[in-house]
């Protein structure tokens, strides 16, 4: 922890802003090895107002580890969750469409495998503004959000979709469940990452679950991190990264079963696991599990390789860049989001290589990326300026931006996708 950072502590008090851990989040084991350390870093979520707010920037340690005991890979450094998720721009899943149309598609599958009505109950952790829970409101199905953003919580609640603007946590999963019933089906996703009280959270979900009810949870896919070295979603949000081996180990010491697993692609790959309290194990679970046990994603030397492969990629990226700086072209960003933030700061990408990041959301317009800071704009300012060359930093959503971006592109801009190896489109 840098002395910057405790001298400009934001919560006033004269506690650190963070702390090292030394044993494992989900197990407790002190039989951590630590495989990759990506420096010092500013928080990846925190935008930056002015000048004076680049010079109070704290920086914190960021470095991944395995643990020996039960597979999971996690960050040794904790954030204070009030410094972490301090940030008053509220993110509304809503804007994407890509993510809107992967929850419908998980709702509808949900309701076509199980009844449910009015007299059911689905909880979803992580609300947001209700993105997929108003799919089983318009089945008629009761629900229940849990989603500490006052904003996204009040967008959700104003389209019908009750919700509580709290942190879940074991204690409130039990104040839910006295009020409310147990859950048929309680929906987390890409939540478990960002707990702070990993066993807590997982204690919760079951809690909440009816006998036969089902945990339907999705994660970013280490596997798929590592295969295509998405270092860039590394960040001190992000507390864990999930293969299935390790959630099973981390589900299974809480009473839960991982029944079924689907890999889906959002996010650049992830898991789906259906988890419930009686086992009743299918092939997709003992064959993903079979095939991680081959790879040796529990080993070490599943990472071995890893820093290596985000230090040439960051090469690369960064040559591709220059090169076409010196030759006198233009080049923008898009994607003002976490991993947008990590990925410059990681290459050292400012303001002398990007001339501004464009994104959608205006909560983000006019301010700087972390770090580097670089202005944000509206991506209306891709054609307006028409940087000749634009870096895709929301790289997951390539496929919605490009099709955004079409008078852009057909004006002649190109897109640079940075992953798995950096190439213009
Ligand atoms: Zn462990």
């Amino acid at each position: 922890m840098p002395v910057d950072g405790r001298l400009l502590n934001p919560v006033f008090d004269n506690r650190p802003l963070s702390h090292t851990e030394d044993r494992c989040r989900a197990c407790g084991s002190d039989r951590l090895h630590r495989f990759l350390d990506l420096g010092e870093v500013p928080l990846a979520d925190r935008l930056l107002t002015s000048e004076w707010d680049c010079r109070a920037e704290p920086r914190f340690d960021l470095v991944v580890a395995l643990c020996h005991e039960c597979a999971l890979v996690q960050l040794t450094e904790t954030v204070r969750p009030e410094v972490l998720f301090a940030d008053d721009y509220p993110y509304y899943s809503s804007v994407s469409r890509t993510v809107i149309d992967h929850a419908k598609a998980n709702v509808d599958a949900r309701l076509a495998e199980r009844r449910l009505d009015r007299s059911s109950l689905v909880v979803e952790i992580g609300s947001n503004d209700g993105y997929l829970l108003k799919n089983y409101v318009a089945a008629g199905v009761t629900v229940l959000g849990i989603d500490p953003a006052e904003g996204p919580a009040k967008a959700a609640r104003a389209g019908r979709v009750d919700t509580m603007p709290e942190f879940f946590t074991s204690n409130l999963a039990h104040d839910v469940r006295q009020r409310r019933g147990p859950a048929d089906i309680v929906h987390a996703n890409n939540v478990l990452t960002h707990a702070d009280d990993l066993r807590g959270f997982v204690t919760g979900i079951a809690t909440l679950l009816k006998p036969d009810g089902t945990a339907v949870i999705e994660v970013p896919y280490l596997r798929d991190l590592v295969e295509s070295v998405q270092f860039d979603t590394i960040h001190h949000q992000h507390m864990c990264y999930f293969s299935l081996t390790a959630l099973d180990n981390l589900l299974g010491a809480h009473g839960l079963f991982i029944n079924r697993v689907e890999r889906v692609s959002i996010h650049g790959g992830s898991l789906r696991v259906f988890a419930e309290k009686v086992e009743d194990r299918d092939a997709s679970v003992l064959d993903l599990l079979a095939e991680e046990r081959a790879i040796g994603i529990a080993s070490r030397a599943f990472f071995d390789d890893l820093a290596d492969d985000a230090a040439v990629l960051r090469d690369s990226l960064v040559a591709m860049i220059e090169d076409l700086r010196s030759r006198g072209h233009s080049v923008a960003a898009y994607g003002a989001a976490a991993k947008g933030a990590a990925l410059l700061n990681a290459c050292g990408l400012g303001r002398h290589h990007i001339n501004f990041v464009a994104d959608i959301s205006t909560h983000k317009q006019g301010l700087l990326m972390p770090g580097v800071h670089i202005p944000i704009r509206p991506p209306e300012a891709l054609f307006e300026e028409r940087p000749e060359y634009t870096l895709l930093l929301a790289w997951n959503f390539a496929d919605e931006i490009l099709a955004q971006q079409g008078a852009y592109r057909e004006a002649g801009g190109k897109f640079i996708v940075p992953l798995p190896q950096p190439r213009i489109v």
